[in-house]
């Protein structure tokens, strides 16, 4: 995840929640499933901002955000792209294993273009699925917890590692990566509040996980809904609504099928249903709110977690680029 602050809801059911899920899943055994690897993507974040002033204050306001959710440092390293520098080298090969026009296909550059407004591409923004490839290749990921948006960059990836290991089969491994598969969540994406796109940060249409019950009221109220409900009393098309969007993921299944038929009868108002919203959504935030408040009064422990999570990366990526020389016959003194 690129380090762009305080995170939002989108983040939260896109990512985070599935992220928590998987790190905890247990076998019948009791172990558990996967083993997990939390990146903050701050090399990423160089293809839209090249403003790095807040790099570091944004990271650690991330990893709160991480932590409050429920991301947990003893069962997963959490670390900065930029202090595994492993990254970068593998990036470097993987960039020789695939075509610019193949990367110019790929559908959510096309809408990243769109959302961002870009009148030109920089060489970076091109490669950034083939860092993302690195990213999750070097530490063997054979499960990507993506958005649907991502599908296609895990696709590339699967592409790129198929091509390393036929290119470069390991003297004793054979195969070097496993081609990883994409694990889609179920709440993949969260409309912004303007109705139109995802909810995201450079578009302004969020509700931030650290925001408030006044501030979440706040911004629900500016929230698109059914435009041809005009007054409470008009009957309205929940289907088309942001907010009732929102109530899908936020209120409780009993109360979601009441707002529904009451909305469609026109008993319900718009502002009550932003009311009631912002309350189940201020409910599920309460708890992450309240980790936040501990961990910002504890900063050295939270910068302590970011070193210590790089200092596992570390031994896991070394391991993989020591196979990967091999495999390449880099390095070789005889
Ligand atoms: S009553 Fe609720 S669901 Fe219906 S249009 Fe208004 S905000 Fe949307």
């Amino acid at each position: 995840m690129r380090p762009t602050g305080k995170l939002h809801l989108g983040h939260f059911t896109g990512a985070l929640e599935s992220w928590v899920e998987q790190q905890n899943l247990l076998d019948e055994k009791g172990s558990r499933v996967y083993e997990t690897c939390f990146l903050i993507a701050d090399y990423h974040n160089l293809t839209t901002s090249l403003d790095t002033s807040e790099i570091y204050s944004n990271s650690l306001d991330m990893l709160i955000d991480w932590l409050a959710a429920g991301i947990d440092p003893e069962k997963s390293p959490l670390f900065r792209q930029s202090q595994v520098k492993e990254h970068a080298e593998l990036f470097l090969i993987f960039a020789m294993l695939i075509t610019s026009s193949r990367l110019e296909r790929n559908p959510t550059l096309k809408e990243q273009i769109r959302d961002l407004n870009m009148d030109s591409l920089i060489y970076g923004h091109l490669g950034y699925p083939v860092l993302q490839a690195a990213d999750i290749l070097l530490y063997k990921g054979n499960v990507v917890p993506v958005g649907e948006d991502q599908i296609p960059h895990v696709e590339i990836t699967r592409e790129i590692a198929r091509k390393f290991n036929n290119h470069y089969p390991h003297p004793v491994l054979g195969e070097v990566f496993a081609e990883p598969e994409p694990k889609i969540t179920k709440f993949a994406r969260l409309v912004g509040l303007d109705g139109k796109a995802k909810m995201s940060k450079s578009l302004g249409n969020t509700i931030l996980l650290a925001d408030g019950p006044e501030e979440v009221l706040k911004k629900m109220r500016t929230a698109v809904t059914d435009t041809q409900k005009i007054r409470k009393n008009d009957p309205g098309h929940p289907e088309v609504c942001t907010v009732f969007s929102y109530h899908g993921k936020f209120t409780p299944k009993e109360q979601h099928s009441n707002i529904e038929t009451d909305c469609r009868a026109g008993s319900l108002g718009c502002v009550d249903c932003k009311k009631l919203c912002a309350s189940n959504i201020s409910r599920e935030l309460a708890p992450l709110i309240e980790k936040r408040r501990y961990y910002e009064a504890h900063m050295d422990l939270v910068k302590n977690i970011l070193l210590e999570g790089e200092a596992k990366a570390k031994v896991i990526a070394c391991q993989t680029m020591q196979e990967v020389r091999t495999a390449m016959r880099l390095g070789e003194t005889t």
